[in-house]
């Protein structure tokens, strides 16, 4: 369930009221510790213990090493399984925290608290937690849902422009794949700030919870939140792989500007729908510098994505604003053509 919190907390209070739990562990990373758990701390109430469990900041935490020094810290101050690990950050926290509370003694129960506006809108939904592995993002994981969602929107009064612009990513893709009314208001905003998204949250997130609840085990309709995300993981993990990495919806933006621009070519939809797509986007991200990138360092990259099968690179392409396909298997050609496009 996701409740959007006010400013005393009550929900939260009352859920960690309600449930008998041991002890509390909050996971953060050292912004989210700065920025975020004084505002918890300051609204939490509780007669239950807690202990902060702090981890850098950045994707590259996001490992084995880190999540088994969270197993050992959580067996060294005796956490069991009626213990509760609350995850306040964005996407690396929620991903690691769920993880790790997940697999700690076959499972202990946690909730999220999204503080980024990717994690809100997308990563702490869905039921997915997970690691990287070498530099393959999310290799190892478990499906596993939080007890709660828990949004508090000022949380983003603090988050830098880049990552508020990154989460937009997701939201716009949300409106793309599901919900032209969404992508038509998000589209209204002409200054990208925290003001400007937070009515829109709550919208976002439901398109992201419904897709998930008809389709948990991703056989058919979650697949179409892949938009934007064959060709945009590709660039993402180029970028990295060069040094010059970019965060994930700059990606996803590049990638759903391809991927329009590739279903005209296959055909799925009007010049129109997807020159609105692209102008739009445009508005928003600055053009990223693929000039360097070969055609068959993205190939190959594309052929390894995990949601291929029969190494065949299955896309998920709109159809029209608002609706789309899955299991899509586009010419190669046509594949190249939409990266030129993007080039020009
Ligand atoms: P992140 O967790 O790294 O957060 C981005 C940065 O913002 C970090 O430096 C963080 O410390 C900082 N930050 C967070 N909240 C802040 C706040 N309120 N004020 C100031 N700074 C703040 O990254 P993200 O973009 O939230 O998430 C990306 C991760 O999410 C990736 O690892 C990706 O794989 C994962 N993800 C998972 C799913 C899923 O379904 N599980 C979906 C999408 C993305
Ligand atoms: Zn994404």
């Amino acid at each position: 369930m996701i409740t959007i919190l006010n400013d005393n907390f009550n929900e939260l209070n009352q859920f960690l009221h309600e449930k008998s739990f041991s002890k509390i562990f909050i996971l953060v990373d050292e912004n989210t510790h700065e920025y975020c758990l004084p505002v918890l701390l300051g609204n939490m109430e509780t007669d239950l213990g807690f202990e902060i469990l702090e981890i850098e900041a950045g994707e590259e935490m996001k490992n084995i090493q880190t999540a088994n020094q969270l197993w050992e810290i959580l067996t060294e101050m005796q956490a069991d399984r009626k213990a509760l690990v609350i995850n306040l950050g964005g996407g690396v926290i929620t991903d690691m925290g769920g993880f790790v509370a997940s697999t700690y003694k076959r499972g202990i129960q946690f909730i999220n608290i999204p503080t980024t506006l990717l994690s809100m809108c997308d990563a702490s939904i869905g039921g997915k937690t997970g690691i990287d592995l070498m530099h393959y993002k999310n290799m190892v994981g478990t499906f596993a849902f939080p007890e709660q969602i828990f949004i508090y929107p000022k949380f983003l009064e603090t988050l830098p422009f880049k990552e508020l612009r990154s989460g937009f990513a997701e939201m716009l893709k949300h409106g793309l794949i599901a919900d032209r009314a969404h992508w038509d208001q998000l589209i209204q905003i002409h200054k990208l700030d925290v003001e400007a998204v937070i009515p829109h949250i709550q919208t976002s997130m439901n398109i992201k919870q419904e897709v998930v609840e008809k389709d948990f085990h991703e056989k058919n309709i979650r697949k179409t939140l892949n938009f934007g995300h064959t060709i945009g993981h590709a660039v993402e993990s180029l970028c990295l792989q060069q040094g010059n990495p970019i965060l994930h919806g700059e990606a996803v933006a590049m990638g759903m500007i391809c991927e329009a621009h590739l279903g005209y070519l296959e055909n799925l939809i009007s010049e129109e729908d997807s020159q609105r797509i692209i102008e739009n986007i445009q508005r928003y991200y600055p053009y990223l510098d693929i000039s360097d990138f070969k055609d068959d360092d993205i190939t190959a990259l594309l052929l390894n994505d995990k949601k291929n099968t029969d190494s065949k690179i299955n896309f998920s392409l709109l159809s029209e604003i608002g609706k789309c396909t899955y299991d899509y298997q586009c010419s190669q050609k046509n594949i190249l053509e939409s990266l030129h496009f993007y080039r020009k």
